[in-house]
């Protein structure tokens, strides 16, 4: 189409068009006259009427207005919120067409980034890890609380791409155990008349609320994150939240066994500060991963999807291949869940994480469970590896490395480490393709190749995907 045609089109107007494509986050993308528009809540096979919000040269964004004939992908939406709040991006698409779409995501990726044929061209992918049940899977929520349009106290979740509260305390993905422990403080909050947070102004008192649940040992932690170093009516927010009727999970009892405060008094959009206060109970939960029996912070990270977990670990297992004595790296180890896992069949494993209070968690970890070939380090991987790298002069090495960095990916000088380590195996476990292709690539470029790879569902509803990739030394 030439630059003057395309002037039929401009903002507000509304037109007609197929989706036929999905892009990265789940949104439908439609062409009209060869110009290609982004429509979030479009399925692929709909034919929609939509309105134009936002022009750009090549694309442009457009809001779904009216669907005209529905996709055969679309279901009900579980939950009554689904489109305006910022959680989940695909509740009109049915689990089986996630499912779907997430693997060719991944296949997509690494084919188109990562310059590596997967997928039906390629190293095949190997079936997805689905969940049984893709609803209340969440072990942990963070939840803002403020104030809604006419000053009434809410909580719920962020619309997407801004800090407008959406309320919600039924949520479709969430544990159960959230709406009650919600409507208590809530409660709590305008009988005592504790503020929540206005960001603008910087002044009241309740940011958010975390709430995270061991699934294997029902052990629940609420811990409200405040502007501030304390609650007014401290103890009856306690014997409230002690009162309060929490349904079981799978048939299990759940229980608040740890109630805490964290101190967030930054102007940020980082939920939580580094300063907690116990006010009940322990400074933990616990859960279990198989065997492994594990203490979780506040601060540090712990995989959201239990049931999924213990999935993804023993694919990561199965593709490390342990036959004892190897000496294993678990690179962004968070408290140790990979690490102690593998360890039974490891001769010695290392874990780097940068979080100092998950680092204390993953060594304490070890102890509970009386697993001694284990040690950890603090400190971000691209620093400490290249560091213990340089120390041994060169002679450190490994048998197997474990990579599972945040979104971002791995720092180009850990993978330079990595290979400098020269280990027979990486597994690699990521929780966005895009980056895994990226750092997949430049592995590939320097003696690995690509073996296996699996994605597995740990966010169902949301267009995210978890992958785990197995790479071997070219020469081994
Ligand atoms: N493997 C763990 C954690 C994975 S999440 C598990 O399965 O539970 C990624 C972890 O990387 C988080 O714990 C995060 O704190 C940590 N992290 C983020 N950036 C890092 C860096 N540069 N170096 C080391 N760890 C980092």
């Amino acid at each position: 189409m030439r630059e003057e045609d395309r002037q039929i089109f401009r903002k507000n107007q509304e037109l007609t068009l197929e989706i036929t494509d999905m892009g990265k986050d789940g949104e439908g993308i439609g062409k009209v006259d060869g110009y290609t528009l982004f429509v979030k809540d479009a399925l692929v096979g709909d034919v929609i009427r939509a309105r134009i919000l936002k022009m750009k040269k090549r694309y442009g964004y457009a809001r779904l207005m009216e669907i005209i004939t529905p996709s055969a992908w679309r279901v009900d939406p579980a939950c009554p919120v689904a489109r305006q709040c910022g959680g989940c991006q695909l509740q009109h698409c049915s689990y089986e067409r996630q499912l779907e779409w997430k693997e060719k995501k991944v296949a997509d990726c690494i084919t188109r980034i990562g310059g590596i044929p997967v997928g039906e061209s390629g190293i095949p992918m190997e079936p997805i890890l689905r969940m049984e049940n893709p609803y209340h899977y969440r072990n942990k929520g963070q939840f803002p609380v403020g104030y809604d349009k006419d000053g009434k106290l809410v909580t719920g979740f962020y619309a997407g791409h801004s800090h407008q509260i959406i309320p919600c305390t039924d949520c479709a993905i969430q544990n159960p155990c959230c709406r009650p422990i919600l409507e208590t403080i809530i409660q709590y909050m305008k009988e005592f008349g504790v503020t929540a947070y206005r960001e603008e102004q910087q002044t009241g008192l309740v940011r958010h609320v975390l709430i995270r649940v061991g699934v294997r040992t029902g052990q629940i932690m609420v811990c409200l994150v405040v502007n501030g170093r304390g609650l007014p009516h401290q103890d009856e927010l306690i014997s409230r939240l002690l009162d309060c009727t929490i349904p079981d999970t799978d048939g299990q009892e759940s229980k608040i066994t740890s109630i805490c405060l964290n101190r967030n008094q930054e102007n940020t959009n980082v939920i939580l500060g580094k300063e907690i206060t116990v006010l009940y109970g322990t400074r933990y939960i616990e859960d279990m991963i198989g065997e492994v029996r594990f203490q979780i912070s506040p601060l540090s990270f712990y995989q959201v999807n239990a049931e999924q977990t213990i999935k993804l670990y023993e694919t990561a297992m199965e593709y490390a291949d342990l036959k004892g004595g190897e000496t294993v790296w678990d690179l962004y180890c968070g408290i140790g869940t990979i690490s102690l896992f593998l360890a039974k069949k490891a001769g010695h494993v290392c874990g780097v994480e940068i979080v100092p209070e998950a680092v204390e968690d993953a060594r304490n970890n070890a102890a509970i469970n009386g697993i001694k070939n284990v040690e950890f380090f603090t400190g971000a991987a691209e620093k400490v590896v290249p560091e213990q790298y340089e120390k041994s002069r060169g002679a450190l090495r490994a048998d197997v490395v474990v990579l599972d960095p945040p979104r971002k990916g791995c720092d180009e000088r850990l993978l330079e480490t990595v290979i400098q380590m020269n280990p027979d195996r990486i597994v690699y476990v990521s929780c966005d393709p895009a980056t895994l292709a990226r750092d997949l690539k430049v592995l590939c470029g320097s003696g690995y190749e690509l073996k296996r790879v699996r994605a597995c569902d740990m966010f169902g509803w949301s267009g995210h995907v978890e992958t785990v990739c197995l790479l071997h030394r070219r020469d081994s």
